[in-house]
């Protein structure tokens, strides 16, 4: 284990004005706190954390960051606390170390590809510091270069986390080498064939022409010599990964030097990079297309370097990167660069990137103003005004700050959305009102028959939510109110002797300036328009014919003078509606609604069967209906409903209760009416109560005349 002050002297090597006491101090109380604890491996578990905080030291890090890496695993693994920490190390350190743990404690195990970017951004939208991450980062390249202690199974889903997480996390970070590293160590776990033929065929190939690597830098070194230009010449074999990777993608055989080999060349000055370019493509051919220019035109993420593709006598191409040291130091180091000391000072690299840019960069969202203050403490704001939350499957699920549970299931899905009856979050019921959290759990319980409620619209905050809501409710209202509409029709055009067809019906829509018959019928059934209206509309001449009250006792057309008439009690035929006679002898006639039940039986005595319809004047309120609702148990419900009855000129004759629970009671209500246009008044009025659950006709076939 790295001890103490080989790890001060690390530090020291480039802030020589490190908070010595400090490091101790950490160095000392993580050991303790996992004193007895031990890894995978058999080594003492401390082991880790010093080795992270070494990581860090390579990207020359601050002390606070030094110091996170020493605890960072001191809050979830041991008995140590946040305000102990906060107490012994000040409010930044536990902040830290804080957002380390939160990241630990994410269940990122389910994740798919297709998923990895939503978890990026959750991890993003987790750490309010960027050196959360690049903590978190070192952490995760200390557990993959020790990954053989673990069991197979738990090796390779790591390995998949960290090359579908971690390394395109690191890549963002602008940290080229840990991202390389990360998948090469995910590689050998993933994919150890293709990794070994990828090596075997490297070693074929430096059989047949030598040490390349040392040849070309050799070369390289000997032009700028003879040009008398100081500079570093690397060469390097890239990764079996990236060299994997570019195989599969370009679908490229083993063979193009310049897809193996990368060779860097790092100087002082930019003035020297243009300089080493210009005796690089003197010596060597430059392969067209292959030539970019990052140093005028640098990337997004602050990366700038000239690349260039040359070939030499024999053919063979290798990549050449030309860049100054402090823009060697923002492509190695990405944005820890910010944070990064050289020679004691923390000097102020003109080519990184400042952390507020980057952040900006990343979101695409770069903002003008002053972001000086962002300077010390980097505060993620990037996906602040974002939640992200699991799906029991392990999803993740992108929603806007404040959502609620609603949100997330119409993000889902819309029909989840529409039947939701309630929600868990992290396994305990919550109200549908709830703001959602980052990295909670959630999952919707879904009920057959469930509609949206009007109330749902204040309570979600996402366009989609809303407008599926809404959507569903106007659905819901019209199809209701076309069916409506269709019986109002019907009777109102038969009350004139004329019939309700489509036709007729379409041309009404169009005299009236309405887009089509549906919207009339909408109209007629929501009572924005009297169904009177139509009639005047298509019939002026007949409108005016109001006839005198009808006599109850003959009040349809079609009997003979010695028939009676008699209503049916099973089908509770009223004024308007369609009906048929079934003659007995000695009884008269009893008239049945034509979709009644009961006309099954008559079906093959068709003798017995009288065409009848009911008088077009106006009926008197004989006509007694029975109507099935159910309505809230609550004071003054009843009473409320009764008086609604009466406002609509209509009379209760009879109430008996089917059914009472606590909540609710069953009763049918016997209304006498004029006609079907006073019933579907009545019915109406009592549906837009929001006491009354169900209300239907009440038809029951075993009551006989
Ligand atoms: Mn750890």
């Amino acid at each position: 284990m790295i001890d103490v002050d080989d790890l001060i002297a690390l530090v020291r090597n480039y802030n020589p004005r490190c908070n010595v006491d400090l490091i101790r101090r950490a160095y000392a109380y993580g050991l303790k706190m996992h004193e007895g604890q031990v890894r995978k491996s058999g080594e003492p578990y401390f082991t880790h954390p010093v080795a992270v905080a070494a990581i860090l030291t390579e990207q020359r890090l601050d002390d606070a960051t030094i110091v996170t890496a020493l605890l960072h695993d001191t809050i979830e693994d041991t008995r140590s606390t946040y305000s102990e920490v906060a107490e012994l190390f000040g409010a930044e350190v536990a902040e830290l170390v804080d957002g380390v743990t939160k990241l630990t404690n994410l269940q990122l195990s389910s994740a798919g590809s297709q998923q990895a970017e939503n978890f990026r951004k959750l991890f993003m939208a987790m750490s309010r510091d960027l050196r959360v991450i690049l903590v978190k980062l070192a952490d995760r390249l200390h557990n993959m270069r020790t990954i053989k202690s673990m069991k197979p199974e738990k090796q390779a889903q790591k390995a998949r986390e960290t090359m579908e997480i971690f390394a395109p996390l690191a890549g963002r970070m602008g940290m080229q080498w840990m991202r390389e590293e990360l998948e090469d160590l995910s590689f050998k776990v993933l994919n150890p064939e293709a990794r070994n033929s990828i090596m075997r065929r490297f070693l074929t190939l430096q059989r047949e022409t030598g040490d390349v690597v040392h040849k070309i830098t050799g070369d390289i070194r000997h032009e700028l010599e003879k040009a008398q230009i100081e500079a570093d010449v690397y060469g390097r074999a890239k990764k079996p990964y990236s060299i994997w990777r570019k195989m599969q993608e370009k679908d490229l055989a083993f063979s193009s030097l310049s897809d193996i080999y990368g060779f860097r060349v790092i100087c002082g000055s930019v003035a020297d990079c243009y300089r080493i370019l210009g005796v690089i493509h003197q010596r060597w051919r430059a392969v067209p297309g292959r030539f970019k220019d990052y140093i005028s035109q640098p990337k997004n993420n602050g990366y700038r370097s000239i690349h260039t593709t040359v070939s030499g006598r024999d053919g063979k191409r290798v990549e050449v990167q030309i860049r100054t040291r402090e823009m060697h130091e923002v492509a190695e180091a990405g944005v820890a660069a910010h944070w990064s000391y050289r020679e004691g000072v923390r000097a102020p690299n003109p080519f990184a990137v400042d952390p507020a840019k980057w952040i900006a960069t990343l979101t695409e969202r770069l903002d003008e103003g002053d972001t000086d203050e962002f300077l010390e403490n980097v505060k993620l704001e990037m996906y602040s005004d974002q939640v992200f939350c699991f799906t029991p499957k392990g999803d993740v699920i992108q929603l806007p700050r404040g959502a609620t549970p609603l949100d997330y299931a119409y993000a889902i899905h819309t029909r989840i959305g529409n039947s939701c009856v309630s929600a868990k979050i992290d396994g305990i019921r919550v109200p549908l009102w709830t703001r959602l959290k980052n990295g909670q759990s959630v999952e919707i319980l879904t009920a057959e028959g469930q509609r949206p409620q009007a109330s749902w619209i204040d309570i979600v905050t996402t366009g989609r939510a809303k407008a599926a809501i809404r959507r569903s409710l106007r659905e819901e209202d019209r199809g209701r109110f076309v069916k409506l509409g269709q019986e109002l029709a019907r009777a109102a055009f038969e009350h004139v002797g004329k019939k309700a067809s489509e036709k007729a019906l379409r041309t009404a829509a169009k005299m009236l300036g309405l887009a089509d018959e549906n919207d009339l019928l909408a109209r007629l059934g929501s009572a924005e328009m009297p169904a009177r209206r139509v009639v005047e509309t298509l019939y002026p001449e007949l409108a005016m014919a109001v006839a005198e009250e009808v006599d109850a006792k003959r009040p349809v057309v079609g009997l003979t003078a010695d028939q009676s008439f008699r209503r049916a009690q099973c089908c509770q035929p009223v004024p308007g509606e369609r009906i048929v006679g079934i003659t007995y002898r000695g009884q008269g006639v009893v008239v049945h609604a034509i979709d009644c039940r009961a006309l099954e039986e008559f079906e093959d005595q068709t003798s017995r069967w009288v065409d009848l319809h009911w008088h077009s004047g106006r009926h008197a309120p004989a006509y007694t209906v029975s109507l099935d609702i159910t309505i809230s148990n609550d004071a003054g419900v009843l009473g409320r409903i009764c008086t609604l009855i009466g406002e609509q000129k209509a009379n209760i004759s009879d109430l008996r209760f089917t059914d009472r629970k606590p909540d609710f009671y069953r009763l049918i209500i016997d209304v006498d009416l004029r006609d079907v246009e006073h019933l579907h008044t009545v019915m109406t009025a009592l549906e837009a109560d929001t006491d009354v659950a169900q209300i239907s006709r009440h038809r029951d076939l075993t009551r006989r005349p």
